[in-house]
């Protein structure tokens, strides 16, 4: 546990690994508790701080898949759910549309009774 303060909190050492990396320290495999990565374990330089090379490896390739399909499925259901707002909206102006031409209709009719009664009544 002696390396845990290095890792900030994120990540728990969890063993050596018998590999060697560019600065010739030995390769420690630690697990990330980030919130895009957690407990994915990764590779890196096992050599103190200050002192430690570039080396970066993950170990699990798939476990990050979860967490990001996770948020995107939280991204698709809040899409979904504005979608569906936008739905009753535009349903909602729909039924207004679908009465004022109703009006119209009516408006139309009596217009053109009221232009048929005046020709019927001129021709008397
Ligand atoms: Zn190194």
């Amino acid at each position: 546990m002696g390396d845990s303060s290095n890792s900030t909190g994120r990540s728990n050492w969890s063993g050596g690994t018998g590999r060697t990396c560019y600065c010739g320290s030995i390769v420690r495999m630690f697990t990330s508790k980030t919130p895009t990565n957690p407990g994915r374990r990764f590779l890196r330089c096992g050599g103190t701080h200050g002192q430690r090379c570039s080396f970066f490896e993950w170990v699990d390739h798939e476990v990050a898949i979860i967490p990001g399909l996770l948020q995107r499925m939280k991204h698709v259901e809040e899409e979904n759910m504005r979608l569906s707002a936008s739905l009753l909206e535009i349903r909602e102006s729909l039924k207004s549309l679908v009465s004022n031409l109703n009006i119209i209709k009516t408006c139309a009719i009596i217009c053109l009774l009221i232009t048929a009664w005046f020709m019927v009544f001129k021709q008397m």
